[in-house]
């Protein structure tokens, strides 16, 4: 009985441990060199500020419009 539980403990840990390897090898993000939208080259200043930026600055204002738009749709 003790065990069963002991194993069970020392699987999760391992699932764990395995989920933050996993995470932590996981590159942060890389930016783009074109915005998604529009395929506009984005600055280099901005990629270096924001890591894994994938938008310009007016694609990215306009995303992050439409984000809020949906969200206040679904209160
Ligand atoms: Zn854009």
């Amino acid at each position: 009985m003790a065990d069963e539980i002991d194993l069970a403990q020392q699987h999760a840990a391992e699932l764990l441990a395995r989920n933050i390897a996993r995470a932590v090898q996981r590159p942060v993000g890389i930016s783009a060199f074109f915005c998604v939208d529009c395929e506009a080259p984005i600055a280099e200043a901005r990629r270096r500020a924001i890591q894994g930026v994938t938008r310009c600055v007016s694609c990215q204002a306009d995303n992050e419009r439409r984000m809020k738009h949906l969200r206040s749709g679904v209160q």
